[in-house]
């Protein structure tokens, strides 16, 4: 049982993990970069450690300095947040070999999920419903991809196993497309990820992203906490987010929510994760597992009252979890907005020093931030400033509430997509809900021909 936790992890999240601990009367750690050494959530910190250079490879990315921010600390427990080691398997070795609980699954676990092609094989034994397509990567012979690719039917996609943040995948159309395709993504796939396995599934048209939220503990309990749709994206980055996924049957989510969680048992799964679908003609497809926390949680958190951060350091500590399926609710609706510190119609990031910081409140607003003024936005890292949450007893309800809390919201000395989100939630389609993951992209395309 540990006592102390290290926070491998920067920003709002850092302030989000710092808080849940507080919560649960543990210790933190904060390890920093030197860009991030003034940063208020580091004085925060029971204890800060600076563990190199602004650059993430030398520092957030560094897994010797932070093992050894560990030793030094005497830290028992590291959480990773989202994004830098949080899905890194050969660093969850590491921190088991050391004998420190990583918080989070198994590397197994997450060696498995990190996979696409074994991750794809494991939930289709689970029983979840995947995308139409071999679950094993593609063989060498064209003449046998060919078979495969004509018995799915065109358009296919050709995806790099060990593929992530959206890389590593070729849409292909007609057949003549294929070969160009295979040895492209082949190639990406060698030299990006380290692992030149490709495999290839349906590409489905017009899907909405539809994703559902686990909790598991190291008894062989698990409980999903709901659905989000987080089809509002950019260039594969999402931008809004929402829980409930709107005009999905609850008993539909509820059938797949089921099996998520019995996969969860399946392989033995501690921790939080998410499982991320394509959801089209009234069916779920699964894409991909994340093994961690993720961004959007605090729309689940609005809606099931469940503090997954605490949740998931319980979990770690090897309690059993206090909540039965039966418990776990969906109350009403919450929204997110990503607000990030970047120009809202170029997205060059906007790095700086903020001047002017008024966060909106009242009823059912929450905001997760590290940031407020004379905060220096860095250059180095995400630019993610702030999380703008809302919860409303309906969607409609909750969009009225997000309208105002935008107009409430002031930054300054730095530009914001502000003004972006503004727009989104006026805009009608966004409004009646249950848009495609390419709505956003051909509604800013048509704004820019305007
Ligand atoms: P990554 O790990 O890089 O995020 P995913 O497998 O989650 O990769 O896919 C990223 C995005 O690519 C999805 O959110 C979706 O927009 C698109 N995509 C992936 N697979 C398909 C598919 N079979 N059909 C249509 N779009 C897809």
């Amino acid at each position: 049982m540990f006592d102390t936790v290290l926070i491998a992890n920067r920003g709002e999240i850092a302030l989000r993990i710092l808080r849940a601990c507080r919560g649960l009367g543990l210790r933190t750690v904060a390890v920093h970069s030197e860009a991030d050494r003034d940063a208020s959530y580091v004085a925060q910190a029971d204890q800060a450690l600076c563990i190199g250079p602004a650059s993430a490879g030398q520092s957030y990315l560094n897994q010797a300095a932070i093992l050894l921010a560990a030793e030094v600390s005497g830290a028992q427990a590291i959480h990773p947040g989202y994004g830098f080691l949080s899905e890194n398997a050969g660093f969850v070795e590491s921190v088991e070999r050391a004998g420190l609980t990583f918080i989070g699954p198994s590397s197994a676990c997450i060696r498995m999920m990190g996979d696409k092609v074994s991750a794809k094989r494991a939930m289709r034994a689970a029983g979840v419903p995947c995308v139409p397509g071999p679950d094993r990567s593609l063989p060498e012979d064209p003449a046998a991809v060919q078979a495969i690719a004509r018995e799915i039917g065109y358009p296919v996609i050709v995806k790099a196993a060990g593929g992530g943040g959206g890389r590593g995948m070729r849409v292909v159309r007609e057949e003549s497309g294929l070969p160009d395709a295979l040895a492209l993504t082949r190639e990406e796939a060698r030299r990006a990820f380290a692992n030149p396995e490709v495999y290839i599934e349906k590409f489905l048209l017009h899907p909405r992203h539809v994703e559902i939220q686990v909790l598991a503990d190291s008894h062989g309990n698990a409980v999903w906490l709901g659905s989000r749709d987080c089809s509002l994206q950019r260039r594969h980055q999402k931008v809004l987010e929402e829980a409930p996924a709107p005009h999905i049957a609850a008993a539909l989510i509820a059938q797949v929510g089921e099996r998520c969680a019995a996969a969860c048992r399946q392989i033995g799964y501690c921790g939080v994760g998410t499982f991320e679908f394509l959801y089209e003609n009234d069916a779920f497809y699964f894409i991909e597992m994340n093994t961690r926390l993720q961004v959007e949680h605090p729309v689940t958190e609005m809606t099931s009252g469940i503090d997954i951060v605490q949740q998931q350091i319980r979990v770690a500590r090897g309690e059993v979890l206090s909540i039965a399926q039966a418990d776990v609710a969906c109350r009403g609706h919450a929204l997110e907005c990503r607000i990030n510190a970047e120009d809202p119609r170029t997205f060059a990031p906007s790095p700086g020093r903020i001047t002017e910081w008024s966060l909106p409140g009242g009823w059912g607003v929450r905001v997760d931030s590290h940031a407020g003024v004379g905060y220096r936005v860095p250059p180095y890292y995400d630019s993610m400033v702030a999380k703008l949450i809302v919860h409303g007893t309906s969607r409609e309800d909750a969009l009225i509430r997000l309208r105002q809390a935008l107009s409430e919201m002031k930054v300054g000395g730095i530009s914001t997509n502000l003004p972006l989100h503004r727009d989104i939630v006026r805009d009608d389609a966004f409004s009646a809900g249950g848009v495609d993951i390419h709505h956003l992209e051909r509604w800013l395309a048509h704004r820019a021909s305007a």
